[in-house]
């Protein structure tokens, strides 16, 4: 079989399922990765590796969802429960604008209590305060939540978010898309469907807001399942031409529910073929993400040569996967350095892939 993938790859072609799953289950690992380079390089055909100097902020951890796998939600009642006001937040946003973020990041627990204006005062302080940081907030179940608190459609919800500064929206709260694991993961179910998030991602891009796709997998999902997300993903691209990136990781499972039914955490061997089937499968999405954050910076510089062109957020303040007990922090200069020692140029880009700043290797001055 990876003879007619490679004919199909070397000619820009659509793989199947079938062919997607050879490479994740059977293809030699490192056969993965000329074949996906291939894809990476007719999208993006110089030795550019881009990155976003960013923060995750979150307003709220109260959430009523309680996902098995997540160790960041509280409930209303527990002593570390918060949710801070507009003005705190933009206390947090100054905080990160001084250290020169370029966007905000921002999500939160789907929390009854906040009304929509809440979240439209976040955006509109936001833009008042800071004209020029990209607001990358709140995922598609933050918005879902949003409209069933207001009544509104997610459509509307949208327009009023966009009206008060929304720029763009993570990919996050996807983590397996098939109602499989959906089932299995979140008491949310049958609220939080598969249709859920892919309706807030639709209804995204047809109001032109650039949205990105995600996958944490690692839990209590088959292959099957992550060919099937693979699907949803590349089957909604081919409808609305909307998602910027595709961006993999891995469930970290300290402190969560799902700890002690987990045995082992996928490793680099997994999120290398994944990042790899990702470029190839995904013929439609202009960006792969590699991730120094989530698997380690060594497996991010790999990840490199597996198809992924871009480096993601330097994602100065993380809380979700800190309270799994998960630590990993970098500067803009470790970045960069990161991206050389793999041997690609270094570029800093916004949430919308326009380039901000080349890292050229300064010359070498010869004594
Ligand atoms: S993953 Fe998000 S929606 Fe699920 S419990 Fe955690 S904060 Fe709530």
């Amino acid at each position: 079989m990876l003879k007619e993938i490679r004919e199909k790859v070397l000619n820009h072609q659509r793989i199947t399922r079938e062919e997607g799953m050879y490479l994740l289950q059977q293809a030699p690992l490192l056969e993965l990765a000329p074949l996906a380079n291939n894809w990476r390089y007719h999208y993006n055909p110089d030795k550019n590796v881009t990155f976003v100097v960013d923060t995750n902020l979150n307003y709220t951890n109260v959430c009523d969802a309680y996902c098995t796998f997540c160790a960041f939600y509280r409930t209303e009642k527990d002593s570390d429960a918060y949710t801070h006001t507009v003005d705190e937040m933009m206390d947090k946003i100054g905080q990160a604008y001084s250290k020169g973020v370029t966007r905000i990041l921002m999500q939160g627990g789907l929390n009854s209590k906040l009304p929509l204006e809440y979240y439209e005062n976040m955006l509109r302080e936001a833009h008042k305060r800071f004209p020029d940081l990209s607001a990358h907030f709140y995922s598609a179940p933050e918005v879902k939540k949003m409209a069933q608190v207001s009544g509104l459609s997610v459509k509307d919800v949208l327009i009023r978010l966009k009206a008060a500064g929304l720029k763009s929206i993570p990919g996050g709260g996807s983590e397996v898309l098939t109602n499989r694991v959906k089932f299995k993961v979140s008491r949310l179910f049958p609220k939080g469907q598969v249709s859920d998030w892919t309706e807030v991602h639709r209804e995204a891009h047809k109001l032109g807001i650039f949205t990105t796709a995600t996958m944490m997998y690692g839990h209590l999902e088959e292959d099957e399942d992550i060919m099937e997300h693979l699907d949803v993903i590349r089957d909604l691209q081919d409808e609305t031409k909307g998602f910027g990136a595709f961006i993999p990781w891995s469930f970290k499972k300290n402190d969560t529910a799902l700890d002690k039914r987990i045995k082992e955490e996928a490793g680099p061997n997994k999120y290398l073929r994944i990042i790899a089937l990702s470029r190839i499968y995904l013929d439609n999405i202009k960006h792969i993400q590699g991730s120094w954050f989530s698997e380690g910076k060594k497996t991010g510089q790999v990840s490199l040569h597996f198809g992924a062109d871009d480096f993601g957020g330097t994602l100065f303040d993380e809380n979700v996967m800190l309270a799994a007990g998960f630590y990993n922090r970098v500067t803009v200069d470790e970045v960069v350095t990161l991206i050389r020692e793999s041997g690609f140029t270094p570029v800093e880009r916004t949430t919308e892939y326009e380039i901000l700043r080349k890292f050229e290797r300064p010359e070498v001055v010869k004594a």
